[in-house]
């Protein structure tokens, strides 16, 4: 989808802050961080949003996940503790309409979320 900023991203059409590629998802980290760390993981297919993912989309959708917890290992704080987030259309607060998990951590998160 040419007009998605996050396929954009995972062609390299538009650079960002790249810490992981493999052949199936980009982790970069996040434009506007939330948190001192703030990585965001997306599938290179393009997934609107984790309700129209399907079937077939199991194996990257724990793609996503465990990289998400190897990349937390790397930047070295895992074992203080993090968060993913997988925000779902206008109630869960998604802005961009490309699948991603959200990696914060660096400092203590609040619960709940707002
Ligand atoms: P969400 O609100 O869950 O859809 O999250 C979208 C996230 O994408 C936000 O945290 C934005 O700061 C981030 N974002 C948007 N554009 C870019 C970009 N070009 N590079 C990095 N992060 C971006």
């Amino acid at each position: 989808m040419t007009d998605c900023i996050f396929c954009r991203i995972a062609s390299r059409e538009i650079p960002a802050n790249l810490i992981l590629e493999t052949d199936t998802l980009v982790a970069f980290h996040d434009l506007n961080p939330q948190a001192p760390q703030h990585v965001l993981l997306i599938p290179k297919k393009h997934i609107a949003t984790l309700d129209t993912a399907g079937d077939e989309d199991r194996a990257i959708l724990g793609e996503l996940l465990l990289n998400a917890a190897e990349i937390a290992r790397r930047l070295g704080f895992a074992e203080a503790g993090y968060r993913t987030v997988i925000n779902c259309n206008q109630d869960g607060g998604q802005s961009v309409y490309h699948l991603h998990v959200h990696l914060l951590g660096g400092r203590a998160l609040r619960w709940p979320p707002g």
